[in-house]
């Protein structure tokens, strides 16, 4: 009987099990986590395949993401089964992987620690999280039979772990009520493991004790060995990713979104490598990376290209990387297609949605290279490439004519201007692009209007080399790079304002790879400012129609700039604005970025098209957005997807235009 003093309150430990059967036990679990490891090293072995480095090495950022990452989980909050599930499994496996380590501690150590008010407390804990996990069990394998969404990876393995795992908690209560049956506790306290008390209640009840015994050892041996195979098939089954997840979630270099890693010359020049044609290529970090995956298929949710119907998957770019790198084999052409690689648009909502933070643009960015290198790359984009190169800007117009935008404008220039505050990057899209010259004129105007201390570069600009570094074209990147910093410095520029998102992400998160520090504001912040100052205003009266807004990736995924464009448009106090569905941060792509502009695609897998019919369901009559790319791949989807022929699409600078009244300084700018 036990005691009915709280403080000196406990249960046995092996009471009954003879000392044979524990010294049995404890070699199976030394085994089973012997063949843990063991596996571990095989895949240690693997990611050693890959080039040395690419971890990030500070400690202290480690520790901030796996708190944020792993511990608080904080990609995988959502309102869906599949993350309650989860929350489910991930807490009760973390509470009694705890708890029964505690345990151990306290029997094998040398203070018995696990009695009184603490022994209380944990049964409690165990029994509420036990219950927590088979929930979890039962709704995961619910979800894998009735409902589960096509992009989730699936095989006979899962309902295999699923199974272990639902055994495994089925069979600690089951042990859990025979000890209480068999050693007769006292009711007061029995009710502390409320689970075991239950089932003892109602399910064991007439039992005799010599039989309890009997079936809690055999039920106890049930338990052992089911946790002894859940250890050593870790490494073969989904559950990998609790190991490899935390792993990559810690050591992924830390770098903003938008920026890409440099290709050093030097090394090419030692390795003879341009990008990633063998697995081996990949570094390490990035090979680590690939097992992390466990197939939950968030990426493949949210990719536009998936969406649109093109041949890229980014959980299959993972998946089959992981194969080649497990099974060997030809990687382009082969496990990677060409055409899924030039699929891309880099918009990096696979890399924001990931919850063990795999870098699938990197991944795609290095097998790019390769291919750029190898001269596979070939029609209008390899194009593009070339007139940045000889032109200095994807349209192949001459570099002198950057100035065909401001005409009648008297736009100041670094020459006529040279103690400007702020240097107008007008970007090649504005500058040549005859739809876009309207956004630089609208944007300019505004500028004058607001009383900045501005000027533009004129035929000293040319491609910031967005497109080609997107496309894999590293070192045509460099060269523009390495020439606008000169630029840049000679005209001792401090702050940037620019129309444009991309040129906005390259000069603010990759110039500084180049040496180029600047202060970088997209016209949105700029803009806001400006109306929030009074320098301008945005009388949503002056059109009332309804509104809506399309971000930008590169300006609100990327950069994080999602308030300011909807200052811009005064959406807060405009009862005609819309928002859609997706949007802010969580925007969905237009369908131009990653070099995709420069590339030809069938009309029926645009992405702008599904973008445009999103928008047409808000009801808006104006789509407005803040990216030059953007403005042309949603003008083009509204032209092509029915109900959008009379949406109008604009840039939030000529709204804004739009609304402004005339004042005594600047007259009545009237461009739009
Ligand atoms: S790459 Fe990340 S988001 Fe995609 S399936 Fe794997 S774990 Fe899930
Ligand atoms: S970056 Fe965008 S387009 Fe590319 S794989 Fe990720 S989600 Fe898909």
């Amino acid at each position: 009987m036990i005691a009915l003093d709280v403080n000196t309150t406990t249960r046995e430990v092996f009471g009954n099990i003879a000392p044979w059967m524990r010294v049995v036990f404890f070699i199976m679990i030394a085994a089973s986590l012997g063949v843990l490891a063991w596996q571990v090293l095989a895949h240690v072995r693997q990611w050693r395949k890959g080039r040395p480095g690419g971890f990030e090495r500070d400690w202290r950022v480690w520790l901030e993401r796996l708190t944020v990452y792993a511990l608080a989980q904080k990609r995988v909050h959502k309102k869906s089964l599949g993350a309650l599930l989860h929350l489910l499994l991930f807490s009760g496996f973390l509470v009694l992987t705890i708890g029964t380590t505690l345990l151990g501690i306290a029997y094998d150590g040398p203070y018995y620690f696990h009695h009184g008010w603490y022994y209380l407390i944990y049964e409690l804990t165990m029994d509420v999280f036990g219950v927590v996990f088979i929930l979890g069990c039962l709704l995961a394998m619910y979800r894998r039979a009735f409902s589960r969404k096509p992009s989730l990876g699936h095989n006979w393995r899962d309902w295999w772990l699923l199974g272990i795992l639902l055994a495994l908690g089925i069979t600690g209560f089951a042990v859990e009520a025979l000890r209480m049956h068999y050693t007769q506790v006292e009711p007061w306290l029995a009710h502390w493991s409320t689970v075991g008390w239950m089932i003892d209640r109602t399910m064991l009840r007439g039992i005799d004790i010599e039989s309890a015994k009997t079936m809690h050892l055999v039920t106890w041996w049930l338990h052992t060995i089911l946790v002894a195979g859940f250890f050593a098939t870790i490494p073969v089954n989904r559950f990998l990713h609790v190991i490899t997840g935390p792993m990559n979630i810690a050591t992924r270099p830390e770098r903003p979104m938008g920026a890409l890693v440099p290709l050093k010359m030097e090394t090419v020049e030692e390795t003879g490598l341009i990008g990633v044609g063998q697995i081996g290529d990949f570094n390490r970090q990035q090979l680590l990376s690939l097992d992390a995956c466990m197939e939950c298929g968030r990426c493949e949710d949210v990719c536009p290209a998936t969406a649109s119907g093109k041949p890229l998957s980014p959980k299959f770019i993972v998946t089959d990387l992981r194969g080649v790198m497990a099974h060997g084999g030809e990687l382009h052409g082969v496990a990677i297609n060409p055409d899924t690689l030039w699929s891309c648009t880099m918009c990096q909502a696979c890399v924001q949605e990931c919850p063990v933070l795999i870098g699938h643009v990197d991944l795609i960015s290095d097998m790019r290279r390769y291919l750029v290198g190898e001269g596979k790359l070939s029609g209008p984009p390899a194009r593009s490439l070339q007139q940045i190169g000889n032109q200095g800007n994807p349209y192949g117009k001459p570099n002198g004519e950057r100035l065909a935008w401001a005409e009648g404008l008297d736009v100041p220039t670094v020459e006529s201007n040279p103690d400007f505050e702020y240097l107008f990057w007008v970007g090649c899209a504005a500058s040549f692009d005859p739809r876009a010259q309207k956004v630089a004129r609208a944007t300019a105007q505004l500028l004058k209007k607001g009383g900045v201390n501005f000027a533009v570069l004129g035929k000293e600009e040319t491609c910031t080399g967005d497109p080609a570094r997107r496309i894999g074209d590293e070192f045509l990147f460099q060269e523009r790079a390495t020439t606008n910093v000169e630029t840049l410095g000679r005209r001792q520029v401090k702050k940037i304002v620019t129309a444009c998102p991309h040129c906005h992400n390259t000069l603010q998160n990759e110039y500084p790879q180049f040496g180029g520090q600047y202060e970088v504001q997209h016209h949105s912040t700029l803009l806001a400012e400006l109306i929030e100052a009074g320098h301008l205003t945005n009388d949503t009266a002056t059109d009332g129609e309804p509104i809506t807004l399309h971000d930008p990736c590169y300006l609100a995924r990327v950069n994080g700039i999602v308030d300011a464009p909807r200052s811009v448009l005064g959406a807060e106090k405009d009862e005609q604005y819309r928002e859609m569905p997706r949007c802010g941060k969580k925007t969905f792509c237009c369908g131009a970025g990653g070099g995709r502009m420069w590339f030809e695609e069938p009309p029926a897998q645009r992405v702008s098209n599904l973008r445009a019919q999103e928008a047409i369901a808000t009801g808006a009559q104006t789509l407005a957005t803040g990216c030059p790319f953007c403005l042309n791949m949603m003008s083009d989807g509204m032209a092509g997807t029915k109900g959008g022929e009379n949406v109008k699409v604009l840039d939030i600078a000529e709204v804004l235009l739009s609304r402004q009244r005339p004042n005594k300084s600047s007259g009545a700018p009237t461009d739009v």
